[in-house]
């Protein structure tokens, strides 16, 4: 059994949270499954190590953060094999090693971001002083597509503001998050850092906590709107990072086979399971035929299977209740459109392999461009007026992400202005970066993550008047 960490000390409890393999089905681990007393635990170490940790300065935790993230360097190997192991990924590839290097990334730049106090006024009538100041206990609650890099998303901002964390990490991949907050507690004090393992309940628990003071939450729309809703009534500070169904839009000016590679990554990163991945392609009927030749032939070559193995490039879907809806929504899609590549699942092992599925001639009004498939089944919409393209582009709840294909810059630059999300890319999709703010329009949540921005997240606003 891999233990949890509560107040710097790991944590064992009387009934286990299995975790498997999503290639063969086997046994990967055990992690604790915790009750509503644990939490109480967690909260109140969070609680006691914030009137200290509050106190330290920028330089103490900026040191510490880049400690983290040398750690975490140290160990990539031991944790991209976890993380492969429970939730599928390949090693190599924009996989596991991919994912890993990313959370160093990400902890090495935000360590050296700051929210100086600004001097709004000094003067005969007063000075007026602008502080940010730490929240609290801050609770993380994380899902399963990528739970290293969404977690050090959640910890890092959080305890370089001065706040302390309590995480909670999905269910199904629980245990490369407990190694990952292991090795933070040998850098932070004890506190600091805890991490809560179990079912969805625990996560529900954190959100209606009155000793936790912020939810920094990252998962579905319909959960996020339950920890919204029990925010509410201790008045918690939320970032909301939530469901996406990112459109692309192609333009007739593009060369197929330039764009062929970065349209099927920017679909199938993770086998489709990415938040801010395409999910809709709305193609100019000028080039329609020709891009999808293009995308089906480099599907054809791209090989998925067994993580761990050499050479594999995309893994399974995580777990069989996604593996069930991405099922359902691809046979709707066949029967409506027209079957370009995949749609049969081979059901002869006991992974959860669904294969790189590409459906044209649907629309919108179809569940498949409809609603968040998050897997690696595509559907194609062809247009012959961009108009109707990007009012149908816009025509959905979610505001995660989108891009426009051009070979005119400025064109598509116009279009994506006119984009219902919070990141558009050019001729690319999904590169996030951590200089950059990232956040949802509309029902893909509330607040950002990443840069000064995110990093103000963590923060409540003291204004000092003298
Ligand atoms: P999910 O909403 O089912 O679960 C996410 C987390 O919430 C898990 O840890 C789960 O245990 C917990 N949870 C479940 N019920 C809860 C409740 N009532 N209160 C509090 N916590 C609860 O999501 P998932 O299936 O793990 O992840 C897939 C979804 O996450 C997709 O919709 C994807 O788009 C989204 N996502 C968004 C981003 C982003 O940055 N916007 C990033 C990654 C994934």
């Amino acid at each position: 059994m891999v233990l949890s960490m509560i107040d710097g000390k790991t944590v064992q409890t009387q009934k286990p949270l299995e975790v498997f393999n999503p290639a063969d089905g086997s046994l990967v681990g055990i992690a604790p499954r915790m009750e509503i007393a644990d939490i109480n635990r967690a909260v109140e170490a969070a609680t006691h190590a914030f009137s200290s940790w509050r106190e330290t300065t920028l330089q103490q935790r900026r040191k510490a953060c880049l400690a983290i993230a040398k750690k975490i360097g140290e160990h990539s190997e031991e944790l991209a094999q976890l993380l492969t192991l429970e939730q599928g990924k390949p090693l190599g590839g924009l996989g596991s090693r991919w994912e890993i290097g990313g959370a160093v990334t990400w902890t090495q730049y935000t360590a050296g971001l700051s929210l100086p106090t600004k001097i709004l006024q000094d003067n005969e009538e007063g000075r007026v002083e602008f502080h940010r100041k730490p929240i609290g206990v801050v609770g993380s609650i994380t899902p399963w597509n990528f739970p290293v890099l969404i977690g050090i998303w959640h910890i890092i901002p959080a305890v370089m503001t001065g706040n302390t964390v309590i995480c909670k990490p999905s269910p199904f991949t629980p245990l490369v998050t407990l190694k990952v907050v292991e090795l933070i507690n040998q850098i932070l004090p004890k506190g600091v850092v805890n991490c809560v393992t179990g079912e969805d309940e625990i996560g529900a628990a954190m959100a209606t906590h009155p000793g936790i003071g912020k939810i920094v939450f990252t998962g579905s729309c319909a959960t996020g709107r339950k920890v919204m809703a029990s925010a509410a009534e201790t008045m918690k500070r939320l970032t909301l990072e939530l469901g996406g169904n990112d459109a692309g839009i192609v333009l007739d000016d593009v060369d197929p086979k330039q764009i062929a590679e970065g349209l099927f990554w920017g679909a199938f990163i993770n086998s489709g399971q990415t938040c801010a991945a395409l999910k809709r392609l709305y193609i100019s009927d000028r080039v329609h035929d020709a891009i999808c030749k293009e995308l089906v032939q480099f599907a054809r070559k791209m090989p998925m299977g067994v993580g761990t193995e050499p050479g594999t490039m995309l893994g399974p879907i995580q777990n069989l209740r996604q593996y069930q809806k991405i099922e359902n929504l691809a046979a709707e899609a066949i029967e409506k459109g027209t079957l370009l590549l995949g749609g049969k699942p081979d059901k002869k092992g006991k992974g959860h392999f669904f294969p790189i599925t590409i459906v044209t001639d649907l629309d919108n009004g179809d569940r498949l461009v409809d609603e968040e498939q998050f897997g690696p089944v595509l559907p194609i919409i062809k247009f012959s007026n961009i108009e109707e393209a990007l009012a149908k582009a816009n025509d959905n709840p979610n505001g995660l992400g989108g891009s426009v294909w051009s070979r005119d810059i400025e064109r598509a630059r116009q279009i994506a202005g006119r984009m219902e999300c919070g990141s558009v890319w050019i001729n690319k999709h999904g590169m996030i970066q951590p200089n950059a703010p990232f956040g949802g329009m509309k029902s893909s949540g509330i607040g950002v993550e990443f840069g000064e921005e995110g990093l103000a997240e963590y923060t409540n606003i003291q204004v000092i008047f003298s």
